[in-house]
C-alpha cells in the first residue's frame, strides 16, 4: 500500500493513462495483462483532507445504492443530465483541462482489481484509490444555488472531483480560463471500452455496487 495525501503535477495524465491502457486490456479479455497495467498505481490508497460531503437524506444521484455520498449541489441533476454534460464537455474538466473518467468506468475497474483499485462509497479517506478523487468528474454548477443559478444544462459543467473540491464555491466564471490546449482529440472517457470492462468484471471481477449499476448507466450514456 501506498499512502497519497496529495496530488502532484502530472498525476491526473499518469492514471488516465495507466487506466486507458488497463481499460483496454479488460475489454480484450486479457486480465493478466490488465493487471500489469494496472501495477505502476496499484494499490494507493487516498489519506488526503480531501471531503465529500454528504446528502442530507442519503439520496442517490448516480444510480448507486442509497446512502451513497453524494455533493448536495448535484441533487437536481438527474444521472442522464450529469452523463449528457460529460459527452458535451469532451470529458475533460472545465477547471485544469486534464481528461476525466466517468466513476462508473473506474467502478467496473476495481469490480475486476478491488485490491489495486479499492472503490469506497463515501470516498472514505484510507479506504478509497487516489484515482477516485484526481480522475473521476463531478457535475458543478457554473453559477452556484446560492447564486440563483439552475441545474439547466448550460449552467452545468465537468470537473474532477478533487478540482471540484478543492475549488470549493466560487464560480467556474471567476476561474482563470481553461487550458483548451490540453484536450486531447479523441478521448472519449473510455466509453467505448466500458461495455467491455463490464463484461469483465462479470467474468472475473467482486460485485460491491447495486445489481443495475452499470446496466443503468451504459444507457445514460447511450451504449
Ligand atoms: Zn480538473
Amino acid at each position: 500500500m501506498v499512502r497519497v495525501e496529495e496530488r502532484a503535477e502530472g498525476d491526473t495524465d499518469l492514471y488516465v493513462d495507466a487506466l486507458a491502457a488497463v481499460a483496454s486490456g479488460l475489454a480484450a479479455s486479457q486480465s493478466s495483462l490488465a493487471a500489469e497495467r494496472l501495477q505502476p498505481i496499484a494499490g494507493r490508497i487516498w489519506h488526503g483532507r480531501l471531503s465529500r460531503p454528504r446528502s442530507k437524506d442519503g439520496a442517490s444521484t448516480d444510480g448507486a445504492p442509497r446512502g451513497i455520498a453524494m455533493r448536495g449541489r448535484e441533487r437536481d441533476v438527474t444521472p442522464r443530465k450529469r452523463a449528457e454534460v460529460f459527452i458535451r464537455d469532451g470529458f475533460c474538466c472545465a477547471y485544469c483541462g486534464g481528461r476525466v473518467i466517468p466513476l462508473p468506468v473506474l467502478v467496473a475497474i476495481s469490480d475486476v482489481f478491488p485490491e489495486g483499485l479499492p472503490y469506497h462509497a463515501y470516498y472514505k479517506s484510507g479506504h478509497i484509490h487516489p484515482a477516485f478523487w484526481f480522475v473521476a468528474p463531478e457535475v458543478d454548477h457554473v453559477l452556484a444555488h446560492a447564486s440563483g443559478g439552475t441545474g439547466e444544462l448550460e449552467n452545468l459543467a465537468t470537473l474532477h472531483s478533487a478540482c471540484n473540491a478543492m475549488k470549493a464555491d466560487v464560480p467556474i466564471t471567476d476561474l482563470p480560463p481553461v487550458e483548451r490546449a490540453k484536450r486531447v482529440d479523441g478521448w472519449d472517457g473510455l466509453l467505448s471500452l466500458y461495455p467491455g470492462v463490464v463484461a469483465a468484471g462479470e467474468t472475473y471481477g467482486t460485485r460491491h455496487h447495486a445489481a443495475r449499476y452499470h446496466t443503468d448507466w451504459l444507457r445514460y450514456f447511450g451504449l
